[in-house]
């Protein structure tokens, strides 16, 4: 997930209004406990594995330090991991129909699978270990499982319901509300600013494309045709001369932080989401420059830029914020809850 930069001094997090709603419950719980007596932890989730083709049952929390190891650095601050397990056991909660959730709509009777498009990201332990070595599993491995463990059963709540915790790599600087990304408001996705995160290199990327390459990956004209007729030695001689457009992209609608919404690309408009997954671009955070012929796209961020920043629940976390200021930073309004009939006792 690109270099590490602490940037320490000078940051103003403006997590005044945020901070005095959230609350921490040992225990009780607002949630209905699966009506078996089991506290939600002792459930096994049905996980569809993509690499291997076949759905896994595995234990709750076991899955989850799965899913931290997979979707965030383990040398990231203990915090940010915390916030990670705390936002992976959320959205996996939300999904299992034990408490609730529809499961995977792409691999029927899966809890929820492995492809981070769609559900989490998920790896095995022996993933982990061939991943970043045999070294850095023995620093990394246990300190995952502590930020999970310390963590053991808590998930975030929105008046009482479990909340859509989706997360994401890198804002570029702000994260955006739900709404402008996806159809559909959401009381606690909203755009919050991460300007402490807007200065980082790793996560501004330029791309270029030849207007041949656009023409081919998005199926569109971005060339007119001119037809001229010369008389030439006393016959009419018609002559098809080939230029680009004079605007062959040009953005239609942004959001507030600057993320994509509609783009004309010569012929034809894409959503940003689609133009990010055709051009693979990081994302939807961009702009561009014409010159000559080619396109380039310069993108800030990556993913998708609601919820959690990852990188920034870092930055945070290096600034010394809890895993409870980097969530209610992110998701506003929302408490986190021990979602075990026992609570902590
Ligand atoms: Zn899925």
């Amino acid at each position: 997930m690109g270099k590490w930069i602490v940037l320490g001094v000078g940051f103003c997090f403006l997590i005044v209004i945020a901070i005095p709603l959230i609350t921490v419950w040992g225990y009780g719980f607002s949630i209905k406990p699966p009506e078996d007596g089991l506290s939600l932890s002792d459930h096994t989730v049905k996980v569809f594995v993509v690499s291997l083709n076949q759905i896994l049952d595995m234990p709750l929390e076991e899955y989850i330090e799965g899913v931290v190891a997979a979707e965030m650095p383990a040398s990231f601050g203990i915090e940010a991991l915390k916030a990670q397990a705390v936002a992976a056991r959320t959205f996996a909660l939300k999904r299992m129909p034990v408490s609730g959730g529809s499961g995977c709509g792409n691999h029927p009777g899966a809890d929820i699978c492995t492809d981070h498009r769609h559900c989490q990201a998920w790896i095995s332990q022996d993933e982990l270990r061939e991943r970043i070595g045999n070294v850095n599993y023995r620093r990394y491995s246990q300190k995952i499982r502590d930020a999970v463990e310390s963590t053991r059963g808590l998930v975030m709540t929105y008046e009482g319901n479990l909340i859509e915790a989706c997360y994401h790599s890198a804002s570029g600087g702000a994260t955006d509300n739900a709404e402008e990304v996806w159809p559909g408001a959401v009381p606690y996705l909203r755009g919050v600013s991460t300007e402490f995160e807007a200065k980082e290199p790793d996560f501004r990327e330029e791309n270029s494309f030849t207007m041949d390459d656009l023409e081919k990956k998005l199926g569109v004209v971005v060339r007119k045709k001119t037809s001229s007729v010369y008389t030439v030695a006393g016959k009419s001689v018609q002559v098809i001369s080939e230029g680009r457009m004079d605007k062959p992209i040009e953005i239609l609608e942004a959001s507030k932080a600057g993320r994509v919404n509609r783009i004309r690309i010569g012929d034809k408009i894409f959503s940003g989401y689609d133009l990010r997954t055709l051009l693979g671009l990081s994302s939807t955070k961009m702009t561009y420059r014409v010159a000559g012929d080619k396109v380039y796209i310069t993108t800030t961020g990556r993913g998708h830029g609601v919820g959690m920043s990852q990188y920034g629940a870092n930055v945070m976390a290096s600034a010394g914020k809890n895993f409870s200021e980097i969530l209610s930073h992110y998701y506003l309004g929302v408490s986190i809850e021990k979602h075990e009939k026992d609570g902590s006792k």
